[in-house]
């Protein structure tokens, strides 16, 4: 469960500029695919589209053979976890912004949940200790811990599919490693993850798509992408 297929995908913000120009590529169940480019290339576009914040002109995106413009925005929420890169986080305690999306979850249910979708040792990574910190309130929180809390509120709804748009964002060397490592871990259990990234996160990737200009320049293996460098 959890593969993903764009075919012939084209879309424009505005349908008179096109952005993605008859995009295919199928991302298998439980494989890990990085999209790199350049800025501009339509990365964040991708996962956008993926999550049907916006329609597409022609082509069709599917889910497990389905078509996603037919299937209800529930059954999407539920089937795919996403992490913007400028998710905002609620002046409030780790604990309730991780717990988020699971409404009216106690701390003891959220702590439960991230055990269960096996990231707490994540959330342990969050320095000075999620634990300690999770009840307090108005936390100052640096980018890189505000970027663990919103990527552990969307693990702890443990989806099939999980995409994270960092195509831009300049994570501190701390918080990539404990990403890089979760990610791993979520790998195992057979999660779709898409990562549209900067290159440093790329090279565990089962493939890697090369976009430009709305276009697949490349796409293969970190090794056989090497090789063709
Ligand atoms: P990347 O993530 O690879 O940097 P994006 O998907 O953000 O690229 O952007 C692809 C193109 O779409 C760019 O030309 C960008 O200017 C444009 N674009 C992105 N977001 C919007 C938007 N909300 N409205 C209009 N144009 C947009
Ligand atoms: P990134 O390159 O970090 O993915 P964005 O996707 O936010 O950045 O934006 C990419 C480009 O699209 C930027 O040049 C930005 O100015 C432009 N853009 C973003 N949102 C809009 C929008 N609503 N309307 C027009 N252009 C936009």
């Amino acid at each position: 469960q959890g593969e993903v297929r764009f075919e012939a995908v084209r879309f424009g913000y505005d349908p008179a500029r096109e952005i993605l120009h008859g995009l295919s590529f199928t991302i298998p169940a439980g494989k890990t695919l990085a999209i790199v480019g350049p800025s501009g290339a339509g990365k964040s576009t991708i996962a956008r589209l993926l999550f049907r914040f916006y329609d597409i002109q022609s082509g069709r995106i599917l889910i497990d053979g389905q078509d996603i413009a037919r299937v209800q925005q529930d059954s999407l929420r539920a089937a795919i976890g996403i992490v913007p890169q400028d998710m905002v986080l609620f002046n409030d305690t780790v604990g309730y912004n991780i717990g988020y999306g699971r409404a009216g979850a106690s701390e003891a249910e959220i702590e439960a949940a991230a055990r269960g979708a096996s990231i707490h040792d994540f959330i342990l990574s969050l320095p000075d200790g999620y634990a300690t910190r999770v009840g307090e309130r108005g936390l100052k929180l640096s980018g890189g811990e505000k970027q663990r809390v919103a990527i552990a509120r969307t693990l702890v709804k443990n989806p099939p599919i999980l995409v994270l748009d960092e195509a831009t964002s300049a994570l501190d060397s701390r918080t990539e490693e404990a990403i890089q490592g979760v990610l791993g871990e979520i790998a195992r259990r057979r999660t779709t993850i898409i990562v549209a990234h900067r290159l440093s996160t790329v090279v565990d990737a089962d493939e890697i798509l090369m976009l430009d200009a709305g276009q697949i320049a490349e796409r293969g293996t970190h090794q056989q992408l090497l090789r063709a460098g």
